[in-house]
């Protein structure tokens, strides 16, 4: 069905997409950070997909993955962003496991709750040069996704809208993290969170039915 994905390939691409991009992620959080961001998305990754491989993923659950991730980073990863993107899958499982499979509707609640869960936890606002401003708009084009649009196509949109939340990042000076610290320094670099959160999203487009 057009309506279901498999949010199983959808974890093993984003598992990919860290490890592939570690390197970046760490020279980027090398300008604007303490340089462990690379490690720290792909240990998450490292243990998403030991998590995915202990339990073989049932077509019944669409949770599944999405609660291997949350359990990956929210027990594996230090560092802010463990928690903050632990915090995601776990309010994307929530949500899906309600819903009874991952629709555009479900994806789009539990990308909305995951970053209310993030704002509560992390304090952040629009404009902090986190990783709230890629989500946001990420959720946002979630939401407003024309009814019927397949989860898929609503991903992507979700992707597109998380990248020029990332391209922003990069004009703003952080006030949240450790960038802050480095006031104007920080300047044209992206946040390395919004970043991983660029990722995940785009990620979902590469799964193909
Ligand atoms: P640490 O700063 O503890 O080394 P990481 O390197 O794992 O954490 O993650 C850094 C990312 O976490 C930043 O790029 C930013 O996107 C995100 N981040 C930091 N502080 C916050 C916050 N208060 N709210 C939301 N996201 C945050
Ligand atoms: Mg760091
Ligand atoms: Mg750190």
């Amino acid at each position: 069905s057009p309506d279901v994905f498999s949010t199983d390939a959808w974890m093993r691409r984003f598992v990919q997409s860290a490890h592939t991009a570690k390197d970046r992620l760490t020279a980027l959080d090398q300008e604007v950070g303490d340089g462990d961001f690379g490690i720290n998305l792909s240990t998450g990754a490292h243990f998403t997909l030991r998590h995915l491989e202990a339990n073989p993923a049932s077509d019944n659950d669409p949770a599944a993955p999405l609660h291997a991730a949350a359990t990956a980073f929210l027990d594996e990863v230090g560092g802010t962003s463990g928690p903050l993107f632990g915090l995601l899958f776990q309010s994307l499982a929530f949500s899906v496991a309600a819903a009874g499979s991952a629709t555009t509707p479900a994806l789009a609640a539990g990308a909305a709750d995951g970053l209310a869960a993030i704002r509560r936890v992390g304090d952040a606002a629009p404009g902090d040069k986190t990783l709230v401003d890629a989500l946001g708009p990420a959720a946002e084009a979630l939401r407003t996704a024309p009814e019927g649009t397949p989860p898929t196509e609503a991903l992507a949109r979700a992707a597109d809208a998380a990248w020029a939340g990332v391209s922003e990042t990069a004009r703003l000076r952080a006030r949240m993290g450790r960038s802050s610290y480095l006031g104007e320094r920080a300047e044209g670099v992206p946040d390395p969170g919004a970043v991983g959160i660029g990722l995940l999203f785009a990620s979902a487009r590469a799964v193909v039915e």
